[in-house]
């Protein structure tokens, strides 16, 4: 195994070894029979054959419980701090599968402490390293339990007594950052199926789309925390979450964004957070039925079989509807700037959303309002998967995401008007009429 770095800790190289060993082990234990069938029965902790996945409130960090009908349990993720005393609050002896999604403080920095205090069967992590204290932290607490059966996450199935973890396929090691190598997972227990997302971004979730992983489930740990870059319209499209849980604390990057919690609420989601709501629980139970709850109160009932709403497209930033059309993108028109609009011509512009999940050229189209005053988008120029540009009417320095139709005056009326995007061979690919 080959962690790519010339400057090798000596924890790094144990950890090598102990790896190598180690996943060997694993993986004959993978062939000959299901991941836990070798780990004694665990005292029955629920009598009503209900999953339950509990996101616990450990601010700006990430720390999910899953606790399988039967006791088998698995923790993705440790939060920023202890959470030993926290754990055994929910009744957790012993840890069955503990996941990294990724080493970022905030989702590893409890874990040392719980391999110290727990017997765990299986650790998954990402295989990629990091240069940080916490992470040398966590390889030591491995290091001193060889116990442990190290597993790297590749597309595989778990088995968690009768659930189901499907570990969902990677960007290569070494192609983009950490965020968006998070160990996903879709937990399956009979109809009921909730996807765990680490910090994915845009990128991760593409190429999940572009892999076939991307599943309609009744759960989705909302991407990065409720960033506006973990979420794209074409994932939410096809995951079609009931129920959205942002894992959220104080914090300086203005998580979760308010795009993000805009477009959880028009896939049609209810959203719960755990700077809001505490810990949230969400019992899955085989039939797909659900409930969500919180301070001890059920808050949500849900069933596997309601009618999931028709597919949404993104709301536009001034309520303008988005225009039918090329399915893929998304035209509006922000007609009415800050002031006096002739005044201030970049406080008026149009956004062009893509809302799937491959670029698209755009080099040599044109964007023309009803008078046919006319932008056309330079060669090369590209709108990129799950991306947005954005065109004023005034001046200013293009920048791939921003660009400048050079008028002094307004263009878009905004008692009306009529956007059209044409392409390259003026063919309309959207017409907005607002
Ligand atoms: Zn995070």
């Amino acid at each position: 195994m080959c962690f790519g770095t010339t400057r090798k800790p000596s924890v790094w190289q144990r950890r090598d070894r102990l790896l190598g060993a180690l996943a060997v082990a694993s993986f004959a234990t993978l062939l000959a029979a299901p991941v836990f069938a070798a780990v004694p029965p665990a005292p029955v902790a629920d009598p009503d054959s209900v999953l339950r996945i509990t996101f616990l409130d450990v601010g700006q960090a990430d720390a999910v419980l899953i606790q399988a009908p039967g006791g088998r349990t698995a923790l993705v993720d440790a939060g920023r701090d202890e959470i030993v005393p926290l754990l055994r609050q929910f009744d957790v002896s012993g840890i069955d599968l503990l996941v990294a999604t990724h080493p970022h403080a905030d989702h590893i920095g409890g874990m040392a402490g719980v391999i110290a205090a727990f017997p765990v069967r299986f650790y998954m992590d990402n295989g990629e390293p990091h240069t940080t204290q916490t992470y040398r932290r966590l390889l030591a607490a491995l290091d001193a339990r060889p116990e442990i059966t190290y597993l790297e996450a590749s597309p595989r199935t778990l088995t968690l007594g009768e659930v189901e973890i499907d570990v969902l396929p990677l960007l290569p090691p070494g192609t983009t950052d950490h965020n968006d190598r998070s160990v996903t997972l879709l937990v399956r227990f009979g109809e009921f199926r909730a996807f765990l997302s680490g910090d994915s971004e845009v990128r991760q979730l593409t190429h999940l789309m572009n892999r076939g992983a991307v599943r309609e489930v009744a759960l989705l740990k909302a991407p990065h925390h409720g960033s506006d870059n973990g979420f794209t319209w074409d994932f939410l499209n096809a995951a079609r979450p009931r129920v959205v849980v942002i894992s959220v604390g104080p914090n300086s990057y203005g998580h979760p964004r308010p795009a993000a919690l805009r477009a959880y609420e028009a896939s049609g989601a209810t959203v719960f957070r755990t700077d809001r709501h505490g810990h949230v629980s969400v019992q899955g139970h085989e039939s797909g039925d659900y409930d969500v709850s919180f301070g001890g109160e059920v808050a949500l009932r849900g069933t596997g079989d309601e009618p999931r709403d028709a597919p949404v497209a993104a709301p536009g930033p001034t309520g303008v509807p988005a225009a039918p059309g090329d399915a893929g993108l998304r035209l509006w028109v922000h007609a009415d700037a800050p002031g006096n609009d002739h005044a201030n011509p970049n406080g008026e512009y149009a956004v062009i959303r893509n809302v799937e999940s491959r670029d698209r050229p755009i080099g040599g189209w044109s964007l023309c309002d009803r008078a046919n005053h006319c932008f056309r988008f330079p060669g090369g120029a590209v709108l990129e998967a799950g991306g947005q540009i954005v065109v004023h009417t005034g001046s200013g320095r293009a920048d791939g995401a921003r660009y400048y139709m050079g008028r002094r005056q307004a263009v878009w009326n905004n008692n009306g008007d009529t956007a059209t995007l044409y392409d390259d061979t003026g063919a309309v690919v959207i017409v907005l009429d607002y």
